[in-house]
């Protein structure tokens, strides 16, 4: 094997490795600093130091195989690398939110560490074979453990990018365990190993290269996500927000040109909410508001859809397919409210009310603008008859 002729060299290619490394490190940190949302998780952070571990190893491999005599430099080199490797799995998990005890694949690599440190502190000349096979087994478990993690535990919208970069990693352990091949078979000499850890480096390389562009891409998808759950829901209650309910109820109206059917509406009023903060305070105020949006979302049926569309306003849209009257189903909402009072902080109990107007297509049809203008006018209807009570828009039509 003509290994002279061999157009890259190892000291470049751990060269070019540190220098990667060192690049997406700075590339992570700096996506840390400018996105002010990342700042609030650190595991772009542990990212960052991780590709750090790998520039100081890669560079330390580089700098002993250029001639700087460092007692046990490589053996600092490579446990270096693999410090990287196994903090890689400490910012996967937090990336996906995992467990600290998740990070468990780190005690057994740790467990490795110290038989190949004995080991190669037993002898003069450690056997290349021996260090080679040792140092794949634990880089290949952790690198496995982290592509396990990112296959496993990724939630529906991390999911193309985080398998993506979990088949890279599966590829990286596949191409360290080839390496071993030669020196188990024992047909290959010490020049084979050096060419086997040049393709390797580049392979690493490029892999690399293409999981750091999954993770940004996990983030992207992070961020989209809490861009849209901004835009669309309500911080204080977790329930669709006005505009959600407006274009879903503007949608409905427009599908029953299609379809037979009918869209039924209830818009509904905390009583004198005013009194529960002017009594209790603004902070038992929202936890009031929030327990009324969550016993709403308890009492309605499935696919019927629940938004805050003012201060103590909430309206339901019901499911199409729902075989309740919108009558029916506020008056159990107004029931599970009235029932049960709410308890704030220090055990406080707030009896509550509700107000409810409902109002429907019916025939006719109409549209989204006139359908809220009927539940607000039966719903007011409802505040003026004596509060606690629901209104429907077509009995206060017929009895006006
Ligand atoms: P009514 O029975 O006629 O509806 O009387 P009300 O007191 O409920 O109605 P009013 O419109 O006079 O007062 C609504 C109050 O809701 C005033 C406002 O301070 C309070 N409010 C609106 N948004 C929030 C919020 O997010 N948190 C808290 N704590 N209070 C809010
Ligand atoms: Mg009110
Ligand atoms: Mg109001």
């Amino acid at each position: 094997m003509h290994v002279d002729a061999q157009p890259i060299d190892l000291t470049t290619m751990f060269f070019v490795n540190g220098l990667t490394s060192f690049a997406t490190a700075l590339l992570f940190l700096g996506f840390w600093r400018v996105t002010d949302y990342l700042k609030r998780s650190d595991s772009l952070l542990y990212w960052s130091a991780a590709y750090g571990l790998l520039t100081i190893g890669f560079l330390l491999l580089a700098s002993t195989a250029v001639g700087l005599v460092l007692p046990r430099g490589q053996l600092i080199a490579n446990l270096t690398i693999d410090a990287g490797t196994a903090l890689s799995l400490v910012a996967t998990n937090r990336l996906l939110h995992r467990p600290a005890r998740d990070n468990w694949p780190i005690a057994v690599a740790g467990c490795i560490a110290i038989v190949e440190v004995a080991y190669a502190l037993s002898r003069p000349v450690p056997d290349y074979g021996v260090m080679l096979v040792i140092g794949v087994m634990l880089r290949g478990l952790l690198t496995i453990a982290t592509g396990v993690v990112l296959w496993r535990d990724a939630d529906t919208s991390h999911r193309p990018p985080a398998r993506l970069a979990a088949v890279f990693h599966f590829a990286w352990a596949v191409t360290m365990a080839m390496r071993t091949v030669p020196v188990l078979i024992e047909t290959q000499g010490i020049a084979a190993f050096e060419l086997s850890s040049i393709v390797a480096l580049i392979v690493r390389l490029l892999l690399s290269w293409m999981i750091a562009i999954c993770l940004l891409w996990m983030i992207a998808r992070q961020l989209d996500e809490r861009l849209i759950q901004y835009a669309t829901r309500d911080t204080l209650t977790g329930l669709s927000n006005r505009r959600v309910m407006w274009e879903a109820g503007a949608q409905r109206i427009a599908a029953l040109d299609r379809n037979a059917g009918e869209v039924r509406l209830i818009l509904l009023d905390i009583d004198h909410f005013k009194q529960v903060n002017d009594r209790w305070g603004h902070p038992a105020g929202d936890a009031v508001l929030a327990t009324v949006a969550r016993r709403i979302g308890e009492t309605v049926c499935p696919g019927d859809l629940v938004g805050r569309v003012g201060g103590e306003e909430f309206m339901i849209l019901l499911a199409p397919a729902s075989s309740l009257t919108a009558v029916d189903l506020a008056e159990r909402v107004r029931s599970a409210i009235e029932q049960t009072p709410i308890v704030v902080a220090d055990d406080r109990e707030i009896h509550c009310t509700i107000s409810l107007g409902c109002s429907r297509t019916g025939r006719g049809g109409t549209s989204w603008e006139k359908l809220i203008a009927q539940a607000d006018a039966a719903l007011y209807a409802a505040k003026d008859a004596g509060r606690n009570r629901v209104v429907d828009h077509v009995a206060l039509a017929e009895a006006a």
